[in-house]
């Protein structure tokens, strides 16, 4: 079966591989596509796109952005096709950046408070020029020797509700759905499986959803089981969206998931791209 990889990072927000490396990549496991999801960030897709080969795969540009999520905290959606040279999204992900910006220091604070010396400019290090977000933190706890892995540091420190954890503004739905969709970006939910809801209450929460202007759902995931998987992909079916797929391939920040078929399970089929195409193209009004 040929494969696709739909959700990926790049240097660009907390994953190890530059943009180039990573298209790189997914020509060598035989991917029939691949996707740039960086988070808040648009920053490696002209690296990325520049990194096209006839000998393939198919370079897709996309993003991935943080919506409030009704009743606290948050969702992930991905924005498949964005045109980076979106004015509106170029000014919308500028917004995240100084609410990230605004945070950072915040959370070194915390950290030093609770008697942990970090500093801004380590964070800023580690993130190579990227953006600084928690995994960064992360790294840095792990460097320093004060947790064993960066799943400790999130679990004793930077989780929500943890001690050197500060929230972040993020979009309302309807407006980060708008603006994905304002620059060719196919909405799509990622990790449905992640937001631990019963059956019930996930259709509810992607039927309303849906109707500010998601388009599809992301079904298969490096952390979906079968069983989740085929449940998303009747609950798309059932609600006439599209389904997509992806690995959240981060490169060394998080070994154990691999380009192309996550923990080891996962096979995103290429068939899945042109149901994703037709329904752009209807999103566009070209079709
Ligand atoms: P930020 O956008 O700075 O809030 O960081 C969010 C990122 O941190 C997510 O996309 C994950 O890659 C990572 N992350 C969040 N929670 C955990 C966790 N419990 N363990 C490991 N990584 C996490
Ligand atoms: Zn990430
Ligand atoms: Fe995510
Ligand atoms: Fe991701």
């Amino acid at each position: 079966m040929t494969l696709i990889d739909l959700h990926t990072h790049s240097t660009a927000s907390d994953g190890s591989l530059t943009p180039s490396q990573l298209a790189a990549a997914a020509r060598e496991a035989g991917l029939a596509a691949v996707a740039l999801t960086d988070h808040d960030s648009i920053a490696g897709l002209a690296e990325f796109l520049s990194a096209a080969s006839p000998h393939g795969p198919e370079l897709v540009p996309g993003v991935e952005i943080s919506l409030q999520r009704p009743g606290g905290g948050s969702l992930h959606v991905l924005g498949l096709w964005v045109d980076p040279r979106d004015p509106d999204l170029q000014q919308g992900l500028a917004w995240l950046q100084r609410v990230r910006a605004q945070r950072n220091p915040k959370i070194a604070e915390r950290l030093n408070r609770l008697g942990i010396a970090v500093s801004m400019d380590e964070v800023a290090d580690l993130a190579g020029g990227g953006q600084v977000g928690r995994p960064h933190f992360a790294q840095l706890l792990v460097d320093k020797g004060v947790v064993a892995d960066r799943q400790e540091a999130f679990g004793s420190y930077l989780k929500p509700g943890g001690p050197a954890y500060v929230d972040k503004e993020r979009f309302d739905p309807a407006a980060g759905l708008a603006l994905l969709r304002g620059a060719g970006g196919l909405p799509v939910l990622a990790h449905p499986g992640l937001l631990e809801l019963h059956p019930a209450a996930l259709a509810e929460l992607v039927g309303e959803l849906q109707a500010q202007g998601l388009e599809g759902i992301e079904a298969y995931y490096s952390e979906h089981d079968p069983a989740g998987e085929r449940r998303l992909i009747g609950l798309a079916a059932r609600l006439d969206l599209a389904v997509s797929g992806g690995s959240d391939f981060h490169g060394a920040s998080k070994p154990d998931i691999r380009l192309g078929t996550g923990l080891g399970a996962m096979r995103v089929p290429a068939g899945l791209l042109q149901g994703l195409k037709q329904r752009r193209a209807r999103m566009l009004g070209r079709a």
